[in-house]
């Protein structure tokens, strides 16, 4: 009997602790809310504006900018059209350029942005620079951090909230949250899933084609990073599947989809 209601517990609580991801329409675990999970989120990120030198690369930081705005709007844009605004309420937009030969760009939940100017003579173009935003937007959109600070919890920590977790292991709950977000932390970085990656990249496309970038340098983006880095295996970047050669396929695959959205 208890073992019966223990068990219903658990489904009960896997059912309520869902929620779907825009876009793709995955349901993922979800037991974290934006709630618990932004503040953490603005406290890291203002941790590491302080720790890191903000670039005075004047051109690249302005690229950086408009891009993260034109990709904000779009991204409002699509949530509100789609019914779901209020997945954003609570988000604070954030696109800092951060000096570091580090090949990496991440996005926090809450919209909180930062490239390295190592990743920049790979984007290039503001245009490049769009597709590695739409990208890291897509993560923070679809709620990828919150969902593996789900999953890092029950496997760390038992099925627990976060103030469950905060009140009981503070250090291994911020170490969780960093690993989950992709910022990383002395545990290291979680490696985006397959399924992280390939939506990110499939919500990231719409969303630059719906800033009015051109989603066709999307795939001449991965052909650049993929001849750039070689052997060094950067943080975020294909350091995880898809293979390159997989990810341009399926961006050209979703093309003509992403080709409806970009209007010029
Ligand atoms: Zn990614």
């Amino acid at each position: 009997m208890l073992k019966k209601v223990i068990l219903l517990f658990i489904v009960g609580l896997i059912i309520y602790g869902c929620a779907t991801v825009p876009v793709t329409g995955r349901r993922q675990l979800s037991l974290v809310s934006n709630s618990e999970i932004l503040p953490l989120s603005f406290d890291q990120y203002a941790q590491v504006l302080k720790e890191n030198k903000i670039s005075d690369n004047k051109e690249w930081t302005a690229m950086v900018k408009n891009a993260g705005k034109r990709i904000q709007v779009a991204a409002e844009r699509f949530m509100r059209e789609s019914g779901v605004a209020n997945q954003l309420d609570g988000y604070a937009w954030d696109f800092n350029l951060i000096e570091s030969e580090t090949v990496n760009a991440w996005c926090m939940p809450g919209g909180k942005v930062a490239f390295y100017t190592g990743i920049m003579p790979i984007c290039k173009t503001e245009e490049g620079v769009a597709v590695v935003m739409g990208h890291e937007v897509a993560h923070a959109i679809a709620n990828h951090g919150r969902e593996r600070m789900s999953q890092g919890l029950v496997t760390n920590l038992g099925l627990s909230t976060v103030g469950a977790a905060m009140g009981s292991n503070p250090t291994l709950t911020q170490q969780i949250f960093m690993q989950s977000v992709g910022v990383g932390s002395q545990l290291g970085m979680l490696k985006f899933s397959r399924t992280h990656e390939s939506e990110a990249d499939k919500i990231g496309l719409i969303f630059m084609a719906m800033a009015g970038y051109n989603p066709r340098e999307a795939p001449e983006f991965w052909k650049r990073m993929e001849a750039k880095a070689g052997g060094q295996r950067p943080p975020e970047f294909l350091s995880t599947h898809p293979s390159p050669d997989t990810r341009i396929q399926d961006l050209n695959a979703q093309m003509p989809e992403a080709l409806k959205y970009y209007r010029k």
